[in-house]
């Protein structure tokens, strides 16, 4: 999914319509999903890996990015998370 670099939308600082920047968010620390990929690993061996016998784990495969909206009247930005995508490009 492309978007535009520039939207117009509802700036809850302003209280109005006006022109937002977008830009997307880094990612940050990974998920506690990691973690349990871990574990499961610890219990790889002999035996049943009790609930690892069942879960499969892994990512989703569309993910929810998160974008900041910069207002181009206050210069304060806010965030807001988009739409299930598998690819999300910001054009421009
Ligand atoms: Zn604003």
């Amino acid at each position: 999914m492309k978007v535009p670099k520039l939207i117009r939308t509802y700036c809850p600082f302003c209280r109005k319509h006006t022109e937002h920047t977008l830009e997307k968010v880094k990612k940050g620390r990974p998920s506690s999903l990691n973690r349990i990929v871990r574990q499961k690993h610890r219990q790889e061996g002999i035996g049943n890996a009790g609930k690892f016998s069942k879960v499969p784990g892994g990512d989703k495969p569309t993910k929810r990015p998160h974008i900041r909206l910069k207002c181009s009247e206050c210069n304060k930005s806010h965030q807001k998370k988009g739409v299930r995508v598998k690819r999300f490009e910001i054009a421009g």
